[in-house]
Order: C-alpha cells, then structure tokens, then sequence
C-alpha cells in the first residue's frame, strides 16, 4: 500500500488541534512519533557513514508544569507530554553521535524523564534497525517498557517492539532519572 501523504496530513493536523486544546483522548504514538521523526532527517550531519538517521521521543513531565515545544498536550489524565526530535550528529572521527541518544537527552534535560516509546528511521535502508545496542541500554535505564517504533524510508511501521523484549540480560544501573 502507498503511503497517503495527504490523508495523514489532515489527519495530524487534527491531532496538532487535540493536542492544542490539552484534552486527549486517543493519542495515536506511531503517528505522532513518525511525524517528529521525518522532520528531522534534514537536520542529519551524516559525512562520516552517509547514513541520515533521526528519531523522536514521546515522553511525560514528572509534574504538570507547562512548557513550550513543538508538540505538546496533555493525556486524559491531565499529564504533560511532549514529542522531542533528534538526529544523528557525525561531528569528528571521535564524536559521533547517535539519534537515539540525541533525542533521549533533550526529552530528559527539558524534565521530560517519563519516557514511554522511541521512534527511529534512515534514508538508508541497511540502517533501519530498532536502535543499537548501545542506545537501547541508554533507553534500559530509563525506562525497561519503552516500546521502539521503527519506521522504513516509505513510512510504514516495520517494528513495534518493547525494549525489554530486544535484551536478554538487561544491565541496570544504581542510577536513578526522577
Ligand atoms: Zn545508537
């Protein structure tokens, strides 16, 4: 099936309207993840692999404090969320940084610690994976239950999975993210 470019732009600008008035009843994670996701592919800075990779996080706010983002709402249970987006960022040889990773720190240096999925893609097809093994630990620590979206060059959902379901023997740390 083709992907319907118009159909999903209206309906995600009734979303954009959902989320405007702060009541949500039916949040649809795939759509606003993938939304997110897509729009950042742009900003990749991908000269060392050539692989343009970006992500999304949809996460909650410990507390109802307001905030400014490009998406935001509430749930029905008046709990604050936000959709953060990311890239990767190949800046040297010895700083290269994942999407996944990027995204992960903004949800959580903006106080969004509640982090409940992760959505990933790539303009290159070879690198559409439910995240590597480094940053699916990253996400272990946060949050075991995180569920991975991961999205093909055509937009399609190619795996819905939870994170604790893609490691055997999950290392956790002493740490704690409030
Ligand atoms: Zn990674």
């Amino acid at each position: 099936m083709i992907h319907n470019n118009n159909k999903t732009s209206s309906v995600w600008n009734m979303r954009k309207l959902e989320l405007r008035n702060k009541h949500l009843n039916d949040f649809n994670q795939a759509e606003a993840l993938r939304k997110v996701a897509f729009s950042y592919l742009k900003f990749a800075q991908a000269s060392i692999s050539g692989h343009r990779v970006a992500s999304s996080v949809l996460a909650f706010k410990k507390d109802g404090t307001r905030s400014h983002g490009r998406l935001e709402g509430r749930d029905r249970n008046t709990n604050m969320f936000r959709v953060f987006g990311g890239c990767n960022l190949e800046i040297s040889i010895s700083t290269v940084l994942h999407a996944e990773a990027i995204t992960l720190y903004k949800a959580l240096s903006e106080g969004y610690t509640k982090v409940q999925a992760v959505g990933v893609t790539s303009d290159h097809e070879d690198q559409i994976k439910p995240l590597c093994g480094a940053c699916r630990q990253l996400y272990m620590y946060i949050n075991p239950l995180t569920t991975i979206f991961v999205f093909g060059k055509d937009k399609k959902v190619k795996l819905k999975v939870k994170l604790i379901d893609t490691i055997n023997y999950p290392y956790m740390s002493k740490g704690k993210i409030t």
